[in-house]
């Protein structure tokens, strides 16, 4: 038996001018034994992700581990829901913290003060770890230095967050925005390209490479944004994917 792998949030490659919208992927991995949330998303997330686990008729108790794949608030900061399970960060992402290096680089994105919370409690842990029966850690720097991905291995499957943000910049190969560097950020491509052709990306839907080197998206998304812009009408609802 291996793992069900349920998308929480599917992440949105999308970006604004006015900044980070952070709508990042969240996933629950079950099976043996344990269930292991991927990213929490961000505060804006919380409604919803709360809602989807008590969906699948679970509470924030029932989960055991949590992996933080890099300490960008849009995929780290509802940490402090889960104020009992095991916390997993690669060791240079706690490093790139613990010592401020973010700072130094101008990365806006790691928030202080959970760097101060949670530095304690993290776990760290390093490239080619078995994590759990069935789950390998595989480290992909390059957006940040400590970035990480989860691969399942019975089922195939890599979890890569923002090493891979989403399908258009891997096939085009772009690197995706990098507070460490954009040659190792393309070394991970790589790496990812190596692996397998299965991918749940950072801020993009889970995706299939073909044998003819297409994207054959896996599952469908919708994201509704509400604009009240007219006060003397109904508002405009854009539909983006
Ligand atoms: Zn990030």
């Amino acid at each position: 038996m291996g793992y069900t792998i349920t998308t929480m949030l599917s992440g949105v490659p999308v970006e604004s001018d006015r900044g980070a919208l952070g709508w990042s992927s969240v996933v629950l991995l079950e099976g043996r034994g344990q269930r292991i949330l991927f990213d929490t998303g961000s505060y804006g997330d919380r409604p919803l992700l709360l809602q989807r686990l008590e969906s699948q008729g679970l509470c924030l108790e029932d989960i055991d581990a949590l992996v933080i794949s890099h300490f960008h608030f849009d995929h780290m900061v509802n940490i402090e829901l889960l104020t009992e399970q095991q916390l997993f960060l690669h060791s240079r992402e706690l490093d790139y913290i613990k010592t401020r290096a973010f700072a130094e680089t101008g990365d806006p994105f790691v928030p202080l003060t959970h760097v101060r919370l949670y530095q304690d409690r993290l776990i760290p842990v390093e490239d080619g770890q078995i994590l759990f029966p069935g789950l390998r850690i595989v480290h992909l720097p390059g957006h940040t230095p400590g970035t990480m991905g989860l691969y399942l291995e019975q089922e195939d499957i890599l979890l890569t967050s923002d090493a891979v943000k989403n399908a258009a910049d891997f096939l085009q190969g772009r690197p995706p925005p990098c507070f460490y560097s954009e040659t190792e950020a393309l070394k991970s491509y790589d790496r990812v390209r190596s692996l397998t052709p299965h991918i749940l990306p950072g801020h993009d839907r889970e995706f299939i490479l073909g044998p003819d080197g297409r994207v054959e998206y896996q599952e469908r998304s919708e994201v509704n944004l509400d604009l009240q812009d007219d006060p003397y009408g109904s508002g405009r609802l854009i539909n983006i994917i």
